[in-house]
């Protein structure tokens, strides 16, 4: 039930639209702080009705905005990356709140969201149309144009860097924008609606819409919005793909993920170790790019010793940040049991932590299990926690068919000293971004995030170049200029 009558540390939270925050119709949710399990705040969830006020303020907004040039548009990405600046220390607290995380992690995900502004200022270099004398006297030329409306459905475990994926590249590109947050984390969306008012964005651009599945379904459904961005697990990821691309719709749809990393005999000890534990327990596990499974190939326990060793280390309300609810403490939890009554070894465990003075918070410790066997259910689903399982294999090509059977695809990473053999595993792992001794490949910027298989339906990366084709639509103009006929007044 909804919290309505106590006090809270953050108001009620509206929707936003048109420059301005504007109740629901809708019930609402309370918002749970992971660390320590308060009730902060309380989220709407909208309706078609609100959905629709929405759109049609990105509509009214979208002839102006997209009659800009892209060099008039991006002075407003100027100004809010130096506000990311200013405000990082308070959006990384926030950020902290309402997922978990740590602080730094929180700051990570800014400093993200700044890089991202930083490429969509760089888009005036990049979108600059093609032209070519297609034969004597003729031209043709491309313009790079708008869509008009379009969404950004977002997933809990990055309150704001998720967002900033899409928001600065479709809005620098001349799209009008409708976010819908997880109704999980939905505090940040306040601050980057209020944040990007003060840049000097105009009313009408940016547009929130709080809410859960009859919000996202509304977003696939309505005949006004051209485009779709949504990142989160794959079964959702599938359902939005589906419906939006049944609606004529342009989808790009991230899904989950069960990333491998593998490793081998002449792997640095240490550097591995400590890389391999970090992406496994870095934001408490609730990466898409996080180690899940590690393949240990040959002899390699003074690597896994270590990764232990620092696994025990990393001390959850310290070094390690809660989960998101207690539903996913209680998933995590039931995976290692069921490894172990399967029987694989637990070498660390993180069950039944509880972080001293923040005893309702939703806390698992950094967990290591060893003799897992691709069988197992903790090897072929999405744990989404701290928890690595190690799978033994004998050579490279054992290590790459473990791999390969996964239906994911986001990353893999090699451990090695040997070029050739990294080059080998980096050439036949089957995902979108591989690591080689780095444990959570994400690319920066330019370089696009996206990953293959069940990971990612839709054509092309969510950032980078490749989504200056996903915001807009390429216009063809070909032209005949008879100079030497022209028989008007000389100007
Ligand atoms: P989720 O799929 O539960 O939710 C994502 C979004 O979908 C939320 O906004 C939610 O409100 C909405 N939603 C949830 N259930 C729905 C339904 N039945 N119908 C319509 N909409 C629905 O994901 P999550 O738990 O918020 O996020 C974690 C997942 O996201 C993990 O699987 C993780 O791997 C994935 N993820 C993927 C990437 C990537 O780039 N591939 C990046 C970050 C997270």
């Amino acid at each position: 039930m909804p919290t309505a009558m106590q006090q809270l540390k953050y108001p009620a939270l509206d929707n936003y639209i048109g420059g301005e925050f504007v109740p629901s119709e809708g019930e609402r949710l309370d918002v749970f702080s992971p660390l320590d399990g308060s009730v902060i705040s309380t989220v709407p969830l909208s309706t078609r009705g609100d959905l629709d006020r929405a759109v049609k303020a990105a509509q009214a907004a979208f002839p102006k905005w997209s009659s800009q040039t892209v060099k008039d548009r991006v002075q407003v990405f100027f100004r809010y990356r130096r506000l990311l600046e200013e405000h990082i220390d308070e959006l990384a607290a926030l950020i902290q709140e309402e997922n978990g995380k740590t602080f730094d992690e929180g700051k990570a995900e800014i400093m993200k969201a700044i890089e991202l502004c930083e490429f969509a200022v760089s888009l005036p270099q990049l979108v600059g149309g093609e032209i070519l004398e297609v034969s004597r006297g003729v031209e043709c030329r491309v313009d790079r144009v708008p869509l008009g409306v379009v969404a950004s459905i977002c997933p809990f475990n990055f309150p704001s860097m998720v967002p900033h994926w899409t928001i600065t590249n479709a809005i620098a590109l001349g799209n009008t924008f409708l976010f819908k947050p997880s109704e999980s984390v939905p505090l940040s969306a306040k601050r980057i609606a209020e944040l990007l008012a003060e840049a000097g964005l105009p009313a009408g651009v940016f547009n929130v819409v709080h809410g859960g599945r009859e919000i996202v379904e509304g977003i696939c459904d309505h005949p006004d919005i051209k485009a779709v961005t949504f990142v989160g697990s794959t079964k959702v990821a599938k359902l939005v793909y589906a419906r939006a691309t049944s609606n004529f719709k342009r989808c790009l749809a991230m899904g989950g993920a069960k990333n491998h990393l593998m490793v081998f005999p002449d792997a640095e000890v240490e550097q591995s170790a400590i890389n391999i534990t970090g992406s496994s327990t870095g934001c408490a596990g609730q990466r898409c790019m996080a180690a899940a499974t590690l393949i240990a190939v040959g002899e390699v326990d003074r690597v896994i010793e270590r990764v232990c060793d620092v696994a025990k280390k990393t001390v959850p309300g310290q070094e390690m940040g809660a989960v998101i609810s207690r539903e996913a403490q209680q998933r995590i939890e039931r995976y290692i049991t069921e490894a172990e009554e399967a029987g694989a070894k637990v070498l660390v465990d993180g069950r039944g932590c509880v972080v001293k003075g923040k005893e309702n918070g939703y806390y698992v410790g950094a967990t290591v299990i060893d003799r897992v066997t691709p069988d197992m259910k903790i090897a072929r689903e999405e744990v989404f926690g701290p928890v690595l399982a190690i799978i033994r294999a004998s050579d490279a090509d054992e290590a790459l068919a473990i791999e390969n059977a996964s239906p994911y695809g986001n990353a893999a990473a090699v451990y090695t000293q040997d070029g050739g053999l990294a080059g080998y595993i980096a050439a036949k792992a089957s995902a979108g971004m591989v690591g080689i001794n780095i444990g959570v490949p994400v690319p920066r910027e330019p370089f696009g995030f996206g990953g293959w298989n069940d990971s990612r339906f839709g054509h092309g990366d969510i950032t980078g170049k490749s989504s200056i084709e996903f915001w807009t639509q390429s216009k063809k103009v070909t032209s005949r200029w008879n100079l030497s006929a022209y028989t008007g007044p000389i100007r």
